[in-house]
């Protein structure tokens, strides 16, 4: 595996590649990898040429400070795991490649409710801050295919809307949520969880597959209420369990008007914000 460090040593090298018509796919992380990271690694692998992946912390995209500084660091372990599947290319860069003095990487785009809704309303900035790293890694990157989670639905449609604003020459794939035997979400936040509290917080994905079971036959409102009374249990505090249309991810009031609907959740499980959400229709 290849690691860079510096962008133009980067782009020199994928000029290169791409002079050789080869396809390149992208994972952008912000590392302490897990399984469900590697499984964008693998469909990024099986669908082009060469695979970089990058590891960056990003910090314009933390709205809490305190956050930023307790996001697991493990480089050393993911330099292995990704070297064990057989990663092409590790982009490591330090902040100040990704942000040099000078450069305008701030974006102006028109995301409607997009960024305002759900995440947007507890995490303000976030989304700016992801959408403007995202953008800065594939102008240095230029690959062929993105490949983003489920996991951050409102992300990965947040970055689908960027992409078509921009008319960006990327194809984004969205690969599935990957997750424990007990149907937790992989997360790299999920080391933080206190071994009693890790046990009940399978409560988010057998709420997500009861709101599945229940659609369509009572309403979703109803849905949400008995999903939120679901996590009312010490140590943990529901942000919001919402049902939303999976393009605009505005509520859904109807289950029979929207083609494509999500249920999205965040909740504390004791001092780990988790995120989970699962596809309905
Ligand atoms: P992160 O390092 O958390 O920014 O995640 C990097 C990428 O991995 C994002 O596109 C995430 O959506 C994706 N990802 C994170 N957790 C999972 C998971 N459990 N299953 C599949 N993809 C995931």
């Amino acid at each position: 595996m290849y690691l860079f460090k510096r962008v133009s040593d980067l782009q020199r090298y994928i000029s290169s590649q791409r002079e050789q018509q080869k396809n390149i796919g992208f994972v952008p992380t912000m590392g302490a990898l897990h399984e469900g990271h590697l499984t964008l690694i693998e469909r990024s692998k099986s669908e082009n040429d060469i695979t970089v992946c990058s590891i960056f912390v990003n910090p314009t995209q933390f709205n809490d400070k305190k956050d930023l500084d307790k996001y697991p660091r493990t480089t050393a372990n993911d330099i292995s795991l990704l070297t064990q599947k057989g990663t092409e290319v590790l982009f490591l860069p330090p902040p100040i490649e990704v942000y040099p003095k000078g450069l305008d990487t701030k974006l102006d785009l028109k995301m409607g409710q997009l960024d305002k809704v759900l995440e947007g309303e507890f995490r303000p900035g976030h989304f700016e801050g992801m959408a403007q790293v995202v953008k800065r890694l594939l102008d240095i990157v230029n690959p062929h295919h993105l490949y983003m989670g489920q996991k951050d639905y409102q992300q990965l449609t947040i970055v689908r809307s960027m992409i078509k604003q921009l008319d960006l020459p990327v194809k984004l794939v969205m690969c599935p949520i990957k997750r424990e035997a007990d149907g937790l979400a992989m997360s790299s936040r999920n080391v933080r969880l206190k071994p009693d509290i890790r046990r009940q917080a399978t409560i988010l994905s057998q709420t997500l597959e009861k709101a599945k079971a229940q659609i369509g036959k009572i309403s979703p409102e109803d849905i949400q209420k008995e999903a939120m009374t679901a996590f009312d249990i010490p140590d943990f505090k529901p942000e919001y369990f919402r049902i939303v249309d999976g393009i605009t991810l505005l509520p859904v009031e109807d289950a029979s008007q929207s083609e494509e609907i999500v249920a999205c959740t965040a909740v504390w499980a004791g001092e780990v914000r988790l995120i989970d959400n699962m596809i309905l229709k």
